[in-house]
């Protein structure tokens, strides 16, 4: 048995030294012009190297490099390689001191996407300091701080760079501010920093809403009286009605409230707000306000669902006061009513401003499902 092992021995060292060999020719035969190959054969180190190298030789300038760099590596990630696209860029970095937006910002999104929130601040951290750079740096720094929920870190950013801040990134800090605000303890902290989210973005119906919020709850009822009007010019959200209610009912003026009530519904017809109004208000509300209700609703192609809703719901309060009716048309409003995301279609039942899906602010909408 023994010898038999020994014979077999120096067969197996010969087999593994064949193989050896074939590997280390087709290798060399791979790796003959890294640059004409797909970018699927970055899979090692060495792979990488080579193909820096050839880049280099082919790029006539930095910024040719830098974009070819984005190129590869983007196809990299849309490969699921994306640990072989970090590494590439990583070393392009190193090598050649590379400073480019585009390439930081890339690695910087990689880096968030893994939830290596740390490394992806400080590679965005650096192109802060100039002033060509900034804008590029403001959005991917942004996306670090929601997932970390630093809004103090959004607020400076803000305070020290808003003259570099894009329109979308403006709306997404003034939501950042605004989260910041809701962990105040005093309505006058909360007042002051939601100043700043308006002034990011002034049509920010959510800061109008919380601000007056606050000023209701410090008696300052003429402003929030204006934010309202403000955020029922800009948005049908039934929220601005749930605040005016409030506010009218320290004002005491029940009608003025009920006639702005029908106006909103009228003029911004959409189920949320129609939804309110019937079950605060059906007993104020005669057959013309329906049938207005119901006719702006077709005008705006509200669903034909929703119409019934109100049809059904207004028979109900009118002509039967049947305690089992009404509970199977809550029922009904319950089972089919849903936030959907207008951004990626995400269904929740309860409403945030924030889409606990793809992360867009200001995307959740009631719908019928
Ligand atoms: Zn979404």
């Amino acid at each position: 048995m023994i010898e038999l092992l020994f014979l077999l021995l120096p067969v197996a060292a010969g087999y593994g030294w064949i193989m050896g060999r074939n590997s280390e020719r087709s290798r060399h035969r791979h790796s003959h012009n890294p640059s004409s190959r797909s970018s699927s054969y970055l899979v090692s180190d060495e792979y990488i190297h080579e193909y820096l190298k050839s880049l280099k030789g082919k790029a006539t300038d930095l910024d040719f490099f830098c974009r070819q760099l984005v190129d590869t590596a983007t196809s990299l990630v849309r490969q699921g390689k994306v640990d072989t696209a970090v590494a590439l860029v990583e070393q392009a970095i190193k090598d050649e001191k590379i400073s480019s937006p585009d390439v930081l910002c890339f690695l910087a999104k990689q880096y968030t996407a893994m939830g290596l929130l740390a490394r992806a601040e400080n590679t965005l951290l650096p192109l802060l300091k100039r002033s060509k750079s900034r804008a590029h740096a403001i959005g991917p720094l942004l996306r670090v701080y929601q997932s970390l929920k630093t809004w103090t870190n959004s607020l400076s950013l803000f305070q020290e760079h808003s003259d570099d801040f894009r329109s979308d990134d403006l709306h997404i800090v003034s939501h950042h501010i605004c989260e910041y605000a809701n962990h105040e303890e005093t309505s006058a902290q909360k007042s002051s920093l939601l100043d700043i989210a308006l002034g990011a973005a002034p049509n920010n119906v959510r800061a109008m809403l919380e601000k007056a919020q606050c000023e209701i709850e410090l008696g300052h009822l003429n402003i929030a009286q204006e934010l309202l009007s403000a955020a029922r010019r800009t948005s049908g959200l039934y929220r601005i009605l749930e605040l005016e209610k409030a506010l009218y009912h320290q004002l005491n003026e029940p009608d003025d409230y009920l006639s702005i009530l029908i106006q909103f519904t009228l003029d911004k017809p959409n189920l949320s707000a129609i939804l309110f109004m019937l079950d605060n208000y059906h007993e104020q509300l005669n057959i013309e306000h329906i049938e207005d209700i119901l006719q702006s609703c077709q005008q705006a192609s509200i669903e034909k669902e929703a119409r019934q809703l109100i049809l059904r719901w207004y028979i109900i309060t009118h002509f039967e006061e049947s305690h089992f009716l009404r509970q199977m048309v809550q029922h009904d409003l319950e089972k089919h009513s849903a936030y959907r995301c207008q951004n990626c279609g995400f269904s929740t039942p309860s409403f945030s401003w924030n889409c606990p899906s793809c992360n867009q602010w200001d995307t959740l909408h009631l719908k019928l499902i």
